[in-house]
């Protein structure tokens, strides 16, 4: 039985560094359920935005709410436990411990702040999702890369999230990984029922995977639409080629 998906609402969302804004007035409303894909050049603010929604930094202004329920403010384990689930663009999984036990580490977490209503799911139901339960006992940096971000993918959702916010999660993956991670996607969306936000470099993964498509350029959204409407507009095209 699938949580009830839950929407996050961002508003007004600023954040400068020094005095350059790295998101400027961003506005995007992420509907309950549906995966949409965060696209936009080299230094656009993808990451700086994602890291404000997650409360891994607080932004200037504007608001994030989830299903109505504010989490700007929150600490990054306190928007974790809240329902907002992420990867990051530089994996960061606990060196020392094994797969499982990361997993197990986000999982407990969850059981200590579960919220009432909200099921958890079984670590190795988790890990056999993400092809790793036969790994599991296994020292996580030793995985290859590929299977790293699925380990991040896993530990996210121990946490049962709403929404899930990857950063990049295809990086560093080959055709066959990354194929195997647009099905992974739905499935999780499907199963799990939550919204996933998607920051991803490669166009065609983007294509294949989203049903809406943000794009950012310098901090503020330039447009957001159906993926076709969106990777064939002649203003997306010109801030990736003219950088
Ligand atoms: P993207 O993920 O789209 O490549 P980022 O969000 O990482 O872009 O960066 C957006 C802008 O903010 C860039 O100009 C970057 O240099 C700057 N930036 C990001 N994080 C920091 C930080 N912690 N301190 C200073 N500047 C930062
Ligand atoms: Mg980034």
């Amino acid at each position: 039985e699938p949580e009830p998906a839950r929407c996050l609402d961002i508003t007004d969302l600023s954040k400068r560094f020094g005095g350059v804004y790295a998101v400027r007035g961003v506005t995007l409303r992420c509907m309950a359920g549906e995966i949409l894909g965060l696209i936009g050049p080299n230094g656009a603010g993808k990451s700086t935005l994602i890291n404000l929604i997650t409360g891994t930094l607080s932004p200037d202004s504007g608001m994030v709410t989830l299903d109505g329920q504010p989490m700007t403010g929150l600490s990054a384990p306190q928007c974790a436990r809240a329902g907002v689930g992420r990867t990051f663009q530089n994996i960061r999984l606990f060196a020392h411990l094994t797969i499982r036990q990361n997993v197990e580490v986000a999982h407990t977490t969850a059981l200590r702040h579960r919220a009432a209503g909200r099921a958890l799911h079984d670590v190795d139901d988790l890990l056999g999702r993400m092809g790793l339960r036969g790994l599991a006992d296994r020292m996580a940096t030793t995985l290859p890369y590929g299977l790293q971000r699925r380990l991040e993918i896993a530990r996210a959702l121990a946490l049962a999230p709403g929404y899930l916010l990857l950063d990049e999660p295809a990086a560093g993956m080959n055709d066959v990984e990354s194929e195997h991670l647009v099905e992974l996607i739905r499935q999780i969306r499907n199963d799990f029922g939550c919204g996933v936000l998607v920051i991803e470099h490669d166009l065609r993964f983007i294509r294949r995977v989203c049903e809406r498509v943000a794009v950012l350029h310098m901090g503020e959204i330039l447009t957001i639409g159906g993926p076709d409407e969106v990777l064939s507009d002649p203003r997306v095209i010109e801030v990736y080629i003219g950088g």
